[in-house]
């Protein structure tokens, strides 16, 4: 360790997809439910267009023959650019929707100052009694996932599943999570309670603090 993280990040391809990949580095690394032995970035994934739309179209084989109907893509941790490609994915046919103008909705939830998810009136009418699907950047503890599905069933959306970059699990409660990557994709990844960290309890210092927006050295 010790070398800049940038420097050591190296690149991941997804399998049989050489057009989708993601950035990660081994570590020590901590964030706000676990730490964890890699820092996963998946940028390219959010920001790049190319990339974004490549990635839209293999999420869409993923979910074909398991969703039907999707009204209203939810996205957390920065996900917008990826949802508007996965919408227009979907609606070239294959999915049906109940929305009256034939197009889906995306938005994001807004987090209050208790970091609880929360609609506003105008975005409403997109949730209450829409087939709703969740996409994430990365699921791992699945806390987050399981708030926004908390919420959007609060505001009267039907969850139809979870959608990932990134996630080590393929079910988070009663949702199914369809992912890009796994942790088979990344040699010895795992993650740890912060009690029971063996890093931690190697008194390894914690490299950085991550979450979906990238990292920050401590
Ligand atoms: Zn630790």
């Amino acid at each position: 360790m010790g070398n800049d993280i940038r420097e050591r990040l190296m690149k991941f391809t997804a399998k049989g997809e050489r057009h989708i990949t993601i950035m990660a580095v081994q570590g020590h690394f901590a964030t706000s439910q676990s730490h964890i032995n890699y820092y996963i970035d998946v940028t390219r994934i959010k920001i790049r267009a190319h990339e974004a739309l490549e990635a839209a179209k293999s999420l869409k084989e993923k979910m074909l023959h398991h969703i039907t109907t999707v009204d209203t893509i939810v996205c957390l941790d920065g996900t917008e650019v990826l949802g508007a490609f996965l919408a227009q994915e979907l609606e070239k046919g294959d999915f049906q929707m109940t929305n009256a103008h034939e197009t889906i909705y995306i938005c994001q939830p807004e987090e209050n100052s208790v970091h609880q998810f929360m609609f506003r009136e105008n975005v409403k009418p997109a949730i209450q009694g829409k087939n709703v699907i969740v996409l994430v950047d990365t699921a791992s503890t699945g806390e987050t996932v399981r708030r926004s599905a908390d919420c959007i069933e609060y505001y009267g959306g039907i969850v139809q599943g979870i959608v990932a970059i990134f996630s080590t699990k393929d079910k988070i409660d009663k949702y199914d999570v369809y992912t890009l990557f796994n942790q088979d994709d990344l040699p010895g990844y795992d993650t740890y309670e912060q009690h029971d960290c063996p890093y931690c309890k190697k008194g390894i210092p914690i490299e950085a603090v991550v979450n979906g927006y990238g990292y920050s050295k401590l």
